[in-house]
């Protein structure tokens, strides 16, 4: 059968203009109308419960201000600091003496370099949100922004909180040893101001026994913060609980692990007794007891969580401090990780059914960073989700290196194909920059689009209100019901914009 083609007489690349989009427009990752429907009427206006981060709490408490963009931008971001490097800028120029436009400059030529990386997004959206600027970086034009966003720094607008506030940020949770005098905490419990700051108890360094000097000078510091002497295993113990307890009294509900698996040895709490009087005394442990003591630590630190009814956190997968030269030269968190290939499966079931079944198991949330551990992950929620709380066991969002548009996309879908996505409790920035908030924007967007396309396409009815109370559900208020933050005061913020 013959088909008539109408062709257009216009030259094909003007039809391409005519239906390019602008970069990085209000309708930014929307493909379709519904799309934008959902973000711009139900996600957009959403407040943020961002409820892991490393955010430094000093810095909230005394208000900080920056006195230019590299301090607030680059300072501190490895993300940006290997994408330097890959571009061939010396490390002066990074984490080294050169001033702090030179600094600015060298990110600014590499800008142009990172397209499709996500630092290209972030650039240009923390550029547009924070500052109103919507010219591109480069190295052309790194001077002017340089001086416009140094200038904008310059006022009370751009002061730690109101960077905060300007997101609609309504808490955040910090990372803490626990030997953390929380009085950073304590100064923003005191102050009237709108947004919780909440401490988060990570005991990574009192778990890791792989050197026997770092161990001990960790509980040098352990012994006077709790104001226990160490000599034996339940001293140390002891000494860990009070901390745990003195953080639930300062307002934490949340634990956080950063590890490269989950331990799930056998031992009698008489082997591990044994095995920390040895490495107290200076001894070096076996690889076997250095797992069964990490493994018997995890048990006692979940259990804790479990009494006080927090929310235990677990990111597993990262491989650390892989180049020991530049861990010798910077230290750690300066860009020398990448993602590991531990195997998580069979340790993490029988880790989370050891509390389960003593009825120990707290609220739980594991992230992955090995993108091949998608699917494994959003199984293994499904076997310790038993309808005593509404998805009690969680799978985290992208983080790190999955936090990108593939990343979300990946986890997302895998969560929806082998979840529930409605009962997500979303996204979180995981960053140690006031700029980050942003990525709240952008997994929303990708969220909206996701839905937007499907009911396009006939998969999901068309029901805006019900798909739009899922989408602010995944944006905020699942995670405020998982965590029971009810306290949070969100009343300002209109959660729905749509008609009925
Ligand atoms: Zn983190």
């Amino acid at each position: 059968m013959f088909v008539a083609i109408a062709i257009s007489s216009r030259p094909l690349h003007e039809i391409k203009s005519n239906r390019m989009k602008k970069f990085l427009d209000e309708n930014f990752l929307l493909s379709n109308a519904t799309a934008e429907k959902l973000y711009h009427e139900y996600a957009k206006d959403m407040p943020i419960i961002d409820y892991h981060n490393h955010l430094p709490p000093n810095e909230v408490a005394e208000d900080k201000m920056f006195d230019n963009i590299t301090r607030v931008w680059l300072n501190g971001d490895h993300y940006k600091w290997r994408a330097m490097r890959t571009n061939g800028v010396p490390e002066e120029y990074i984490t080294g003496n050169r001033t702090d436009w030179e600094k600015f400059h060298a990110w600014a030529t590499t800008v142009p370099y990172t397209l499709r990386n996500p630092l290209y997004h972030w650039t240009h959206l923390e550029l547009q949100r924070y500052f109103g600027i919507n010219t591109i970086l480069n190295g052309d034009t790194a001077k002017e922004i340089y001086e416009e966003c140094t200038e904008k720094l310059q006022s009370s607008e751009y002061s730690v909180r109101s960077l905060l506030e300007r997101m609609k940020v309504k808490l955040i949770c910090t990372t803490d040893d626990p030997v953390d005098n929380l009085q950073y905490h304590q100064q923003l419990e005191k102050d009237s101001w709108s947004v919780k700051v909440l401490p988060a108890f990570r005991p990574d360094k009192a778990m890791n026994v792989d050197d026997a000097n770092t161990f001990n000078n960790y509980l040098t510091g352990l012994e006077k913060a709790a104001d226990v002497s160490i000599s034996t295993y339940n001293d140390y113990l002891v000494a860990l609980k009070k901390r745990h307890t003195y953080f639930a009294a300062n307002n934490c509900s949340v634990s956080d692990h950063g590890l490269e698996e989950i331990y799930a040895e056998d031992y009698t709490t008489t082997e591990v007794a044994g095995i920390f009087a040895k490495i107290r005394s200076g001894g070096t442990l076996s690889l076997e007891e250095n797992r069964k003591f990490k493994s018997a630590m995890l048990v006692n630190f979940a259990e804790w969580d479990c009494e006080k009814g927090f929310v235990q956190q677990y990111h597993l997968g990262a491989l650390r401090n892989n180049n020991s030269r530049m861990m010798r030269q910077l230290g750690a968190d300066t860009g020398w990780d990448s993602i590991g290939d531990f195997k998580q499966a069979k340790a993490l079931a029988k880790f989370l059914d050891r509390l389960d079944r003593d009825n120990k198991l707290a609220q739980t949330i594991i992230y992955n960073l090995n993108p091949a551990d998608n699917e494994l992950f959003a199984t293994m929620i499904g076997n310790f989700n038993d309808g005593t709380a509404v998805g009690k066991v969680q799978w985290g969002s992208s983080w790190w290196f999955l936090d990108q548009k593939d990343g979300m996309t990946r986890q997302i879908n895998a969560l929806s194909n082998m979840g529930l996505l409605s009962r997500f409790i979303g996204m979180l920035t995981d960053s140690r920059s006031f700029l980050s908030f942003p990525r709240h924007e952008y997994f929303r967007r990708l969220l909206c689009n996701l839905f937007g396309e499907e009911i396009e396409n006939g998969e999901l009815p068309n029901d805006i209100p019900w798909i739009g109370q899922v989408v602010q559900d995944i944006c905020y208020n699942n995670a405020k019901n998982y965590f029971n933050w009810q306290y949070i005061d969100d009343t300002s913020v209109s959660k729905t914009t749509v008609k009925a």
